[in-house]
């Protein structure tokens, strides 16, 4: 990367950094943040776009997620180290990356196979070692390695799907967009002894959850 183009990744991002900053306030996420490069989980010619508060195409029609939501869904875990979480939608795998420096273990399954191979290798290349991906099955989730403290759902569903809500652990969290295909609440259901919690946490826009539970797969994406 050119030194000019260099110089702007470094402004954009102390001021990305600042701008998450108002709306997450856990300090161990906001160190997270401030340590996975993003730009490696993007295609070289938008790296300059990097540390811009704003989602961005990856390959197959994907993206990689808006940093300032990636900080709210990250908080909203509220995790403290020791968990194991599960995230739904690879994607580029910048989500797992940050998720990896707060949990003692990430499952992340994506159903485009090419992207979780590509993902897999870049968190390997940069040592995020605690992190595994896999192709997701025919089942929403990773019901092999379940049960898990947190669940996060990178993609918009039209409802909370029921395996979810089984793939988690009593006293776990999982937060998921929930609503139309143009437009979701960012929700956090909290599974306890006598039933699920709800809480919403405000809007948001993500591409479709695709497979049982959310919007057929054959649908365009
Ligand atoms: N977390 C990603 C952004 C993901 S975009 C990042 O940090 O870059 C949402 C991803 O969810 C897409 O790659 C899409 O292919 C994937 N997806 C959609 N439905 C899925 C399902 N049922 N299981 C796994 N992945 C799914």
């Amino acid at each position: 990367m050119a030194t000019n183009e260099t110089g702007k990744l470094a402004r954009d991002r102390t001021a990305l950094l600042a701008e998450i900053a108002t709306e997450t306030k856990d300090p161990r996420v906001i160190d997270a943040l401030s340590r996975v490069p993003r730009e490696r989980f993007m295609p070289e010619d938008l790296r300059e776009f990097a540390y811009e508060n704003r989602p961005l195409p990856i390959a197959y029609g994907q993206t990689i997620s808006q940093p300032l939501i990636v900080g709210m869904m990250t908080e909203a875990l509220m995790l403290k180290g020791d968990e194991r979480v599960l995230e739904i939608g690879t994607g580029s795998g910048y989500q797992a990356a940050v998720l990896s420096l707060l949990a003692a273990h990430v499952v992340s399954v994506e159903r485009i196979a090419p992207l979780a191979e590509r993902a897999s290798a870049i968190l390997r290349e940069l040592g995020y070692e605690n992190v595994e991906v896999h192709v997701a099955g025919e089942e929403i989730g990773w019901p092999e390695g379940a049960p898990y403290d947190g669940i996060i759902v990178t993609a918009a569903s039209p409802d909370v799907p029921l395996s979810l809500l089984r793939q988690l652990a009593t006293g776990g969290r999982l937060v998921i967009p929930v609503g139309s295909r143009e437009l979701q609440e960012l929700v956090r259901i909290e599974k306890t002894p006598g039933g699920a919690k709800r809480q919403n946490l405000g809007p948001c826009r993500f591409v479709p959850l695709l497979g049982p539970g959310a919007w057929p797969a054959g649908s365009p994406s």
